[in-house]
């Protein structure tokens, strides 16, 4: 089963839902189909092309924000695929301070690295190695985030997603 990338009625993205979800609310005209996925869902009379991308016909308020999962894909997004280090592309996930010196595992303290500073840094802390980090590690907010901690996504979603800082190399 195909997954559908549900943008709000401003095109804020939402979530993702089942591509036959995604079309019994176009069916329903309570969504407009705006990517088609190129599947199509054969019947007895007919055929249809399922969405890949769907947005509401009607704008929905979002109650609360939920915070954003701490996963290496979206880490990886976050830090444009590139190490916070040297701006090489990323490979791997390191902790600045190092987990051996107290270092958490939270966004403030994970980012994305090449496998050379990774292993050049090993558990030192950076002031010794007399490095800097690019940009300050931050927690991202907003659905396209979520939206990315899910697992898969589809290229046609990107468009949908970069004017959010979801970045194109990594999604
Ligand atoms: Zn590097």
């Amino acid at each position: 089963m195909l997954r559908t990338l549900v943008l709000n009625a401003t095109y804020e993205p939402l979530g993702v839902i089942s591509d036959r979800r995604a079309l019994i609310l176009c069916l329903n005209s309570r969504a407009t189909m705006v990517e088609d996925s190129g599947t199509v869902l054969r019947y007895s009379s007919g055929e249809i092309a399922l969405p890949s991308v769907i947005r509401l016909n009607k704008f929905v308020r979002i109650p609360y924000r939920h915070s954003v999962p701490l996963s290496r894909r979206a880490i990886f997004a976050r830090d444009g695929g590139r190490c916070v280090y040297c701006a090489a592309p990323a490979t791997s996930i390191d902790h600045v301070i190092p987990r051996s010196r107290g270092g958490a595992h939270n966004w403030e303290n994970v980012v994305s690295a090449c496998h050379r500073c990774n292993h050049t840094k090993a558990d030192k802390p950076l002031k010794d190695l007399g490095w800097r980090l690019r940009t300050l590690p931050r927690e991202p907010v907003g659905a396209a985030w979520r939206i990315l901690g899910t697992g898969r996504t589809d290229k046609t979603w990107l468009p949908y997603l970069e004017p959010f800082g979801v970045a194109a190399a990594t999604a």
